[in-house]
């Protein structure tokens, strides 16, 4: 196995997170195949510095200027780097210390040093969907030509990217994203107006940033899962559709030409996922708990309620309009989500943001990536006025 197995250095752009520290965790299990060599944290100095001592990366980023000092007396008697600043995640993205950029950076920030890394010959293995929604042609584009292979992290685009390992002759004749249906599935709008932040942190089945799981409870998140996917795997908006699996088992589902449905299953674990990106081609034995088909004994479906869910509705719309509407509708649901978790709006009131903002936003068929960050300032400063943040 070693021979075929070249150790990997891996880049964790977000490493503090929900999907940086279960990446880390897959890391420590594996030192015959990965070393982290950059680590990046926006805020969490002390988790950051933990992570340092304990994987002795090439090169670590704290975002926050005003912790640098910090940072860079903790790691004094080490050979590591340490940097700060925005600027300087896009400088190391380009460093040529690793192999395999994780991008589990949140949010729109995430966008540009993935560019980087794309243009630097990077493999990435992609957790950061935002950056598909945004710019999903020219990164889709980039990666072409600098040769880069995108391998999903998302649970579903991974079970989608696992079902056409094989199939690359085949058409696809549409996708099935599942969807947990998140920890209000069931629920009217009468009864959303009241929910509030800690309500709404609560997911049924994963356990993740509080950004995404805020997604997952308005189904945002199957919205931009939409998005990523149409750019992942090249699909026209009708081929994708969404069906609400509250049991999260299967993770997505591809069927092909002939009629035949390919679905990749599992329990509910990022570990899964993030292993399969940093490891592809090769799976890797490990200990994780394994689905059993005794318990839960029923797998069921339904149509997602886009009555209530009406971001769902506005995904769809910007799917199918494309140009700069994904843009526009991450910016403004970034706000939004931002001023939720801060008590600042309701729950219902994050649609009618983000709806207002994609109809004053002016919209580009063919946005240049100057325009798309344009376009994301113009939607922040907009939704940001209306709810006087
Ligand atoms: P998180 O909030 O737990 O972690 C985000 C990481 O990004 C942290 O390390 C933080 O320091 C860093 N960060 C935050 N803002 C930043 C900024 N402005 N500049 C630079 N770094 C910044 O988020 P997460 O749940 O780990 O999600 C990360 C990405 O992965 C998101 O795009 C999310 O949609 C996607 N994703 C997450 C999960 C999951 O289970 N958590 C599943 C699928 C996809
Ligand atoms: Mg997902």
């Amino acid at each position: 196995m070693s021979n075929s197995f070249p150790i990997k250095r891996i880049a964790l752009f977000g490493s503090t997170g929900s999907i940086g520290t279960q990446a880390l965790e897959v890391i420590a299990a594996n030192p015959d195949k990965f070393t982290a060599e950059v680590l990046t944290a926006q805020n969490n100095d002390e988790l950051l510095i933990k992570q340092a001592l304990q994987f002795n990366p090439n090169v670590v980023v704290i975002g926050d200027e005003r912790k640098y000092q910090k940072v860079k007396a903790a790691l004094a008697s080490t050979d590591v780097k340490v940097f700060s600043g925005e600027q300087s995640l896009e400088e190391v993205a380009a460093m040529d210390c690793y192999d395999m950029m994780l991008a589990a950076i949140v949010g729109f920030a995430g966008l540009r040093p993935t560019l980087k890394a794309i243009e630097h010959g990077k493999a990435i293995a992609l957790a950061n969907k935002e950056t598909l929604v945004v710019a999903g042609d020219i990164v889709m584009h980039k990666a072409v030509e600098n040769r880069v292979p995108i391998i999903p992290v998302d649970s579903e685009h991974s079970a989608i990217f696992q079902c056409l390992v094989g199939e690359t002759r085949n058409r696809i004749e549409k996708i099935v994203l599942t969807a947990s249906g998140g920890p209000f599935l069931g629920k009217k709008p009468n009864y959303l107006v009241n929910v509030k932040r800690d309500h709404a942190l609560q997911h049924p089945n994963w356990n993740m940033g509080a950004k995404i799981t805020i997604d997952s409870a308005t189904l945002m998140n199957k919205g931009l899962e939409m998005i990523e996917a149409k750019w992942l795997f090249n699909l026209k908006p009708e081929q994708v559709q969404v069906m609400v699996h509250p049991q999260s088992i299967i993770h997505s589902m591809v069927q092909f030409e002939d009629g035949s449905i390919k679905a990749q299953m599992g329990l509910p674990d990022m570990k899964l996922p993030i292993q399969y990106a940093l490891a592809f081609p090769h799976r890797i034995a490990n200990e994780f708990p394994r689905y059993d088909f005794r318990k839960p004994a029923q797998l069921s479906f339904e149509e997602p309620d886009i009555k209530t869910f009406r971001n769902l509705v506005l995904a769809t719309d910007s799917l199918f309009k494309g140009g700069n509407l994904p843009c526009i509708l991450n910016a403004a649901n970034e706000i939004a989500v931002y001023a939720f978790l801060r008590n600042r709006i309701g729950f219902l009131d994050m649609t009618d943001l983000i709806e207002r903002t994609m109809e004053q936003v002016p919209f580009i068929d063919k946005p240049t990536l100057e325009e798309y960050f344009d376009s994301d300032a113009e939607a922040r400063n907009f939704a940001a006025s209306i709810i006087k943040l």
